[in-house]
């Protein structure tokens, strides 16, 4: 039987539309416009498309968005001092500084500089140790949104046998630590893994987030296993031109899986909807008023 395709493109439709629904109450209620402000320093054409697609949706949901874009030799003192101004600035509820920096800056000082309860991405290390100890935290965007698919297809993950492969701090490591706090039982594989094919087809649920294309094919997969898919690679077309494929090789893999995201269209909509999100709940903190669901 065909794999269930998961639509993050609608989840993350729905997740907006809370969202704008959130801001819309705090907004008549409160007199309060959450603010998200994103800093891009130099110019990644990919991360220019990350922060312009960021800043757009940011609108959408009636929110307050503010770029800051640098140059890409900014002095590390400089965008510190930005990063308190923001820090301090009550209009604004949510910080997210656009990585990879320049190689000049250091990215944990950088990041470890923003005030953890605007931290919407999540990688501040007191937010890190939060989540890793069970904690309310700010959750960073693309796991949490990996969780909320997974969360929405089975309903409960308890006991669940769940494989990541990839053990970055912005995907991987998060990923797990969602998984076993929903009970799961967590291997998170990597490229020193042994016999990487039998650890993956031991799974219910695969995460891949390697960044390597189409790397994982369907015989890795357990029969009815649900893969989700968070490589965003561009590769070739053979007819010349570039297409964008995940890290799992889509068609083997949704011949034998119970449900598969598609890329795009699976977890990268649903990773701006968790900003989005994130934001509101922050603003929701620091004003004491109850953070949505
Ligand atoms: P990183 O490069 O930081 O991490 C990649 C991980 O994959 C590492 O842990 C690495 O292992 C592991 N790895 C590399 N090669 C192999 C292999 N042959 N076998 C097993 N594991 C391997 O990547 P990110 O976590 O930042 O991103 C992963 C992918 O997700 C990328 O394609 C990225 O574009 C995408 N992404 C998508 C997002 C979205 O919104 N959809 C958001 C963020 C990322 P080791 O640690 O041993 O080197």
């Amino acid at each position: 039987m065909a794999a269930t395709v998961i639509d993050g493109k609608a989840f993350a439709a729905r997740v907006r539309g809370q969202v704008a629904t959130h801001v819309a109450a705090l907004k008549a209620d409160h007199g309060i416009t959450p603010g998200l402000a994103v800093v891009l320093v130099g110019e990644d054409p990919a991360s220019q498309v990350y922060v312009k697609s960021k800043g757009k949706m940011t609108l959408e949901v009636g929110m307050k968005s503010v770029e800051h874009k640098l140059d890409a030799g900014t002095a590390e003192a400089d965008l510190l001092a930005l990063i308190h101004q923001l820090n301090t600035d009550p209009e604004i509820h949510g910080i997210l500084v656009q990585l990879p920096l320049p190689g000049h800056l250091d990215e944990d000082l950088v990041i470890n500089s923003i005030d953890p309860a605007k931290d919407v991405d999540g990688f501040h290390i007191s937010n890190v140790g939060l989540l890793g100890t069970g904690q309310d935290s700010m959750v960073p965007c693309t796991p949490l949104g990996c969780l909320m698919m997974l969360r929405d297809h089975h309903g409960s993950l308890s006991g669940m046998d769940a494989v990541v492969i990839g053990r970055s701090n912005i995907v991987g490591k998060p990923m797990a630590q969602l998984l076993l706090g929903d009970s799961c039982t967590v291997t998170i594989a990597h490229s020193r893994t042994k016999d990487l094919a039998d650890v993956v087809r031991r799974a219910d649920i695969v995460v891949a987030a390697v960044g390597r294309p189409q790397m994982v094919p369907g015989d890795w997969i357990k029969p009815g296993a649900t893969v989700i898919d968070v490589g965003i690679n561009r590769i070739d077309k053979p007819e010349g031109g570039t297409r964008l494929v995940g890290d799992v090789d889509y068609d083997s893999c949704a011949a034998v899986a119970g449900a598969i995201t598609p890329v795009p269209g699976g977890v990268g909509p649903m990773t701006i909807a968790c900003l989005l999100a994130n934001t509101v709940t922050a603003c929701c903190r620091a004003n004491g008023l109850p953070a949505p669901e």
